[in-house]
């Protein structure tokens, strides 16, 4: 009777543990099925947030505006730090933080250690695959942090695809981290091919090859850069002919149309690609090839593509803000982007896909644009300023040896210096930060030992705070005055970014597709929640530096 009993009890234990197995399997293919199979991060470099309404009436319905009606859009987004070049943006978008954790202060910048400036990508420990040029000697290894993407493959046990791509190397490689399965750049010149380093593989994917074989480039050069518009119908922007802009080499005025053919040969060859709206075509292009050929979102684990538009950068350098130019280029880049859409709707399906655009940086006004209709501005003459910082030096220390490096408004103290001068290096700092603010370009000044001290919860000390690395910047940062660049683009015309002023901090920013509720929202909300919230989204670890938060509404 004993033996009945137990084996009644051991079938019935059977029984439930079977039922109990099933409901879990169950619920993970429920939770899977929920989520999207390819997460798309989309950078327009240089974009700002302004350029959605200001041009809005000329986009059609399939690009922004259908990620601006059917997504989240986020109209008060904007980067929470002074640093805002394109190196920086991209790795504080996916790690979800500031330099002052992932280490990427700027694009190149000087290395305390080795006393040389050092490239955010550079890393000469790998070769270039693709060509036979040093282009491709690059790697993610000077981000500090991990990035969503990296986050997305330890959550899968390394599984699923991620995929940087962009004409910038920095553009391609920093989204993607440290796991990557690949990144993919532009290298121009007479190459005109996609490239990669060896630290990612040792051969292109045939799919790459066939693509470089392809003469798509060649074909984006062979005609002219017109207007996609009747040009009289660009109202938005200012008359084509002005002195505010860059002059291609080979043409007399900054004007369409642009013959490329007999630009070309002046304008290094293939790399007129990069300068011109073609170039975001033909990553467009690259983009749709890569997630065909890898077969991105067809799997059981979810994917990660990014995609960095550079040439609007290359163009809002060229030739400002208000350009026509400037105009056709985001005109045209709406026509990828639409393209890129029906694509993903096709190939991934349109509920199977979650995506974000968002900017890297915006862009200052051409100063002297400004200068001539009454609005503050100005050009600094770096020369001047590093001869004007060590004659400080001198003044108060009766020695500029003290002065090591100058650069991204960092000035480095030569610590040895300090020691046989005999100087207390926080004393140091504060009289050198108190002379310098006397300079008529510079509007504030801070040493590293307030940055260390003082917590800054808003303004621009807060922003310069959030690009101070305690281990990597410098012992004085400092700021220029609004609207005032280098005066490398003085006379020449053309403007850049780089600060922590709105017209370089705000960005656009849309949530869109799978998970995503659609909204509008003008709250404020810093960049570096984007990482979170997606982490959010898929239900995995944040990256391991994030300081950025979820935003709740915009996931359903
Ligand atoms: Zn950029
Ligand atoms: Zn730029």
């Amino acid at each position: 009777m004993k033996q009945l009993i137990l084996l009644f009890v051991l079938a019935f234990t059977l029984i439930n543990c079977k039922t109990q197995e099933h409901s879990i399997a169950s619920n993970s293919t429920i939770e899977k099925s929920n989520k999207p199979k390819l997460v798309i991060g989309i950078i327009v470099d240089q974009m700002r947030s302004d350029y959605l309404s200001r041009f809005y009436t000329k986009y059609s319905e399939g690009g922004f505006k259908r990620l601006m009606k059917d997504g989240y859009n986020l109209k008060n987004a904007h980067f929470n730090y002074s640093s805002t070049k394109t190196g920086v943006g991209h790795a504080s978008i996916f790690t979800g933080t500031t330099p002052e954790n992932h280490g990427v202060l700027s694009n190149d910048w000087y290395d305390k250690q080795s006393k040389k400036m050092i490239n955010c990508v550079g890393d000469n420990r790998y070769k270039t695959v693709g060509t036979s040029s040093n282009e491709g000697q690059k790697s993610p290894y000077r981000i500090q942090t991990t990035t969503i993407a990296d986050q997305l493959h330890l959550a899968q046990n390394m599984n699923g695809k991620t995929i940087g791509i962009s004409i910038k190397d920095r553009g391609a490689i920093l989204p993607v981290g440290h796991t990557a399965n690949a990144a993919y750049w532009f290298e121009g010149n007479d190459e005109g091919k996609w490239i990669t380093s060896t630290y990612y593989t040792d051969k292109l994917p045939n799919w790459v090859t066939r693509f470089n074989n392809s003469n798509r480039v060649e074909n984006y050069l062979s005609k002219p850069w017109n207007t996609y518009y009747d040009i009289s119908t660009y109202n938005e922007s200012t008359n084509d002919n002005n002195n505010y802009e860059q002059v291609f080499k080979g043409k007399k005025t900054p004007t369409f149309p642009y013959e490329l053919p007999k630009l070309r040969a002046e304008n290094n060859n293939y790399s007129l690609i990069k300068d011109i709206p073609f170039g975001n075509s033909l990553i467009t292009d690259f983009a749709i090839e890569a997630i065909k050929n890898e077969k991105m979102g067809q799997s059981q684990f979810v994917d990660f593509l990014s995609v960095s538009f550079s040439s609007t950068d290359h163009i809002g350098h060229g030739f400002g803000v208000s350009s026509k130019e400037t105009q056709d280029a985001y005109i045209r880049l709406d026509k990828d982007i639409e393209r890129l859409l029906i694509f993903l709707d096709n190939e991934v399906g349109k509920d199977n896909y979650t995506l974000f655009l968002t900017a890297d940086h915006g862009a200052a006004e051409v100063p002297q644009y400004l200068i001539d209709n009454s609005i503050p501005a100005g050009y600094v003459n770096k020369q001047e300023l590093r001869n004007h910082i060590k004659n400080i030096a001198k003044a108060l220390f009766n020695s500029d040896k003290i002065i090591e490096h100058i650069s991204n408004n960092n000035i480095y103290f030569d610590k040895q210096e300090i020691k046989e001068l005999g100087l207390n290096l926080g004393e140091a700092e504060q009289l050198m930060a108190d002379e310098l603010i006397e300079h008529k370009d510079i509007y504030k000044t801070v040493t590293a030992r307030t940055l260390q001290t003082t917590d800054f919860i808003e303004g621009p000390l807060s922003l310069i705070q959030n690009s101070y690395n305690q281990k990597l910047s410098g012992d004085i940062l400092f700021i220029y005055k609004p609207s005032t660049i280098t005066n490398w683009y003085e006379n020449k015309g053309g403007t850049t970014h780089g600060s922590g002023y709105n017209y370089d901090t705000h960005a656009p920013l849309i949530f869109y597709g799978n998970g995503i509720k659609k909204g509008l929202s003008h709250q404020y909300h810093p960049i570096i929640d984007i990482a979170p919230t997606l982490s959010a989204l898929l239900g995995i670890e944040f990256p391991n530096g994030s300081t950025g938060k979820v935003i709740e509404k915009v996931l359903k």
